[in-house]
């Protein structure tokens, strides 16, 4: 077998490394936030310069099958992704805005099924494969978070996944999606977002409007600015949290409200700033009418969440995850 997404290996060396590996992604990031954190003179011009900056997001939800990771053997060759398994139809997202350069089946040597490329500038690129269904054109310019194709099993596979895959330096430059992805700031797979100052984009766009939910009016301009990341630490320090402007896993979980039909304010101009991140194309109103009781419910059930129409905070944290 030389498929990307063969049979998944059966010896315990690679069932036991699949965990281990996403332990140990997650505990490296874990243990620079609190490095960077303990650094006192810590200037903004330097959190600049951080890569969890808003700009990537999550592609799909979903669990790292067993053999699933990248490196994992492939025959003579060696898996090239990381596989994200989830049922067929579920959404399957933009990593980052860039433009479709290959739409197809086979697109890359070696994949099979149907695939998408996308090319992100600087010679980043991102492959999804074994797609279902395509929801973008060949040649389009696609925004991060955008709703690109659905979650699938074409190709030669055992079941549905998206196969995802990062690029750097040149298409066909693998690198490790996982670590790739946490280093921006994203948990592949599922899970919320971090974003540090001078992050830009909508999801800055939802902290903002719900910080203004919170009691400090901000302007929701999408520019983690000096201004928004002061009136998040003055939220992290009443919250007991660690007030380092960073919006992490805790203070996401504390800066959420539970929405549903009938809420109304700024927390609910968040929430639709944040399906609209996810395509949702709804007024950004703040009235959580039929409307957004809709798009809430959809969005449930293309990322295969419970649809209840309440925005919790499983909702909440994959759509601005
Ligand atoms: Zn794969």
């Amino acid at each position: 077998m030389c498929e990307q997404c063969g049979p998944a290996e059966t010896s315990q060396d690679v069932r036991s490394a699949d965990p281990s590996r996403r332990k140990l992604v997650l505990g490296l990031g874990a243990g620079l936030g609190v490095a960077l954190a303990g650094v006192p003179a810590l200037t903004s011009s330097a959190w600049a310069a951080t890569l969890k900056d808003g700009r990537w997001c999550n592609p799909a939800l979903g669990y790292f099958p067993s053999g699933g990771h990248y490196g994992a053997p492939r025959g003579s060759s060696s898996h090239a992704g990381q596989d994200v398994t989830n049922s067929t139809g579920t959404a399957v997202y933009a990593a980052a805005a860039g433009t479709v350069i290959r739409r197809g089946t086979a697109v890359v040597p070696g994949r099979t099924g149907n695939g998408l490329v996308i090319s992100h500038g600087s010679g980043r690129y991102t492959y999804y494969g074994h797609l279902s269904v395509f929801r973008v054109s060949l040649n389009a310019t696609v925004a991060a978070g955008q709703w690109i194709a659905d979650m699938g099993a074409t190709g030669n596979v055992t079941g549905p996944h998206l196969h995802f895959e990062t690029h750097s330096g040149a298409l066909g430059t693998t690198v490790n999606p996982v670590s790739y992805l946490a280093a921006r700031g994203v948990d592949l797979g599922g899970g919320w977002s971090t974003i540090d100052p001078g992050a830009v984009g909508a999801t800055v766009k939802a902290v903002q409007h719900l910080i203004t939910q919170r009691g400090t009016t901000l302007v929701a301009d999408g520019d983690y600015g000096s201004v928004s990341v002061n009136a998040v630490k003055k939220f992290q320090a009443a919250r007991g949290l660690v007030a380092d402007g960073q919006v992490g896993p805790k203070t996401w979980a504390s800066l959420v409200y539970s929405l549903k039909q009938g809420s109304s304010g700024a927390h609910v101009r968040g929430l639709q700033t944040a399906l609209n991140k996810r395509s949702a194309g709804i007024a950004v109103d703040g009235d959580f009418g039929s409307v957004t009781n809709s798009a809430v419910r959809t969005y449930q059930s293309v990322n295969r969440l419970v649809v209840d129409g309440v925005a919790g905070p499983k909702t909440w944290a994959a759509a601005v995850g």
